[in-house]
């Protein structure tokens, strides 16, 4: 019998979290502290300009960089945030299409990808599928950008360093002067800059403003989506942006689009532009309680950097096995994820507070009870 699935396919692992999931399946009414996902729903104004767009009849392909008027208000939005004259602008189903687009238009078999460890796990995948190599650089304990060690990573086959700010799974927001650093780093060898800046407006320090490394060098492909912010994961519509510098990578991943997305959603594109005007203060400021008192339960008997943005939490696992910590503690019923589906290490578990007071003080009780 001929193999039915590609060599290619064979290269990635079934997600860690859907793991997870699997093993959760049978709990009553678990505390779960697993989900990549804010507990509000989209706010009512927004809902109800996706249901107008649809009765208006915004149910066709748009473009395939996006609609125009969507496209244009984004560009906007670059020139006076990084003061970038011409921004190119692609809109994708997600940063997870954007993420494929731009792996599918910039790597080459054997081309080296810089990954601070931990990571987000789509990376790791996409980038093995196309026949690159991560070079992963350890950014434990303290989760900050490891601008050394990227120095000493970084060589002329680098093609691509990836930065996450805020982190998904440690929460650590990078400061202004490491982005610089790096920004400068990346310049002297050619290589683009990932910056995917998904949780930027779950940001608790820094006066709520996550200092973005797209202020710093005109080679940056910036990921964005409105998933998190508002809530819509299920509607799927982010974006990638460049400086007029890399005009050519956003115009292949439009070409790319065309054979595989073919377009973000129309109408939650029409909704994503009035997204862009709305304000999310106060859900984030109601995150950061749930940071704080997340923090402030386990801060006794657990060890963790107080994350400054996202929704997560990286706790050192007791004992130092991060999957026998997380067994135990979903035999106990509370859901968290096991660090090595973030990075090469299992020395940790990710804990995502998106969910109520109450089962956050369940949980970290259910938790402290395990030590
Ligand atoms: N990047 C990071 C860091 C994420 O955490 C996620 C979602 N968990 C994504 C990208 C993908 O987001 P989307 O749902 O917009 O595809």
């Amino acid at each position: 019998m001929k193999n039915l699935i590609s060599q290619r396919a064979n290269l990635i692992d079934a997600s860690g979290i859907r793991k997870v999931f699997a093993l959760a399946e049978n709990l009553k009414d678990p505390v779960n502290f697993s989900i990549g996902q804010p507990d509000f729903d989209v706010p009512d104004e927004l809902k109800n300009k996706a249901i107008a767009a649809i009765k208006a009849g915004a149910n066709k392909y748009s473009q395939t960089a996006g609609d125009s008027e969507l496209v244009g208000k984004i560009a906007g939005r670059m020139k006076t945030e990084f003061g970038w004259d011409e921004p190119a602008v692609i809109v994708t189903s997600g940063v997870s299409g954007g993420l494929q687009l731009l792996f599918m238009a910039v790597i080459n078999p054997g081309d080296e990808v810089i990954i601070p460890d931990p990571y987000f796990v789509i990376y790791k995948h996409m980038v093995n599928m196309l026949g690159g190599k991560c070079v992963f650089v350890n950014s434990y304990s303290n989760f900050e950008l490891p601008v050394e060690g990227i120095k000493r990573a970084i060589n002329d086959r680098t093609k691509m360093i990836i930065v996450n700010s805020p982190c998904n799974p440690t929460g650590v927001v990078y400061s202004a002067e490491s982005l610089k650093e790096l920004a400068d780093i990346a310049a002297k060898k050619n290589a683009i800059i990932l910056s995917d800046e998904i949780y930027e407006k779950f940001c608790y320090e820094q006066g709520g403003c996550c200092p973005s490394i797209a202020k710093y060098s005109e080679y940056v492909v910036l990921l964005r989506g409105f998933g998190k912010s508002y809530a819509m994961t299920g509607w799927r519509i982010g974006y990638a942006a460049t400086s007029g510098k890399l005009k050519a990578v956003i115009d292949t991943m439009a070409k790319i689009q065309q054979y595989t997305f073919v377009c973000a959603p129309t109408p939650f594109q029409k909704a994503a532009i009035a997204a862009m005007d709305y304000d999310v203060s106060e859900l984030v400021a109601s995150y950061r309680r749930k940071r704080d008192l997340l923090c402030e339960r386990l801060k006794s008997k657990f060890e963790f950097v107080l994350p400054g943005g996202a929704f997560y939490l990286f706790v050192k696992a007791p004992g130092g096995s991060g999957t026998e910590f997380v067994e135990k503690a979903i035999d106990n019923n509370v859901l968290v994820i096991p660090g090595k589906v973030f990075s090469e290490k299992d020395t940790h578990f990710r804990v995502s507070y998106a969910t109520s007071d109450e089962k956050i003080e369940q949980g970290a009780e259910i938790l402290l009870g395990l030590l």
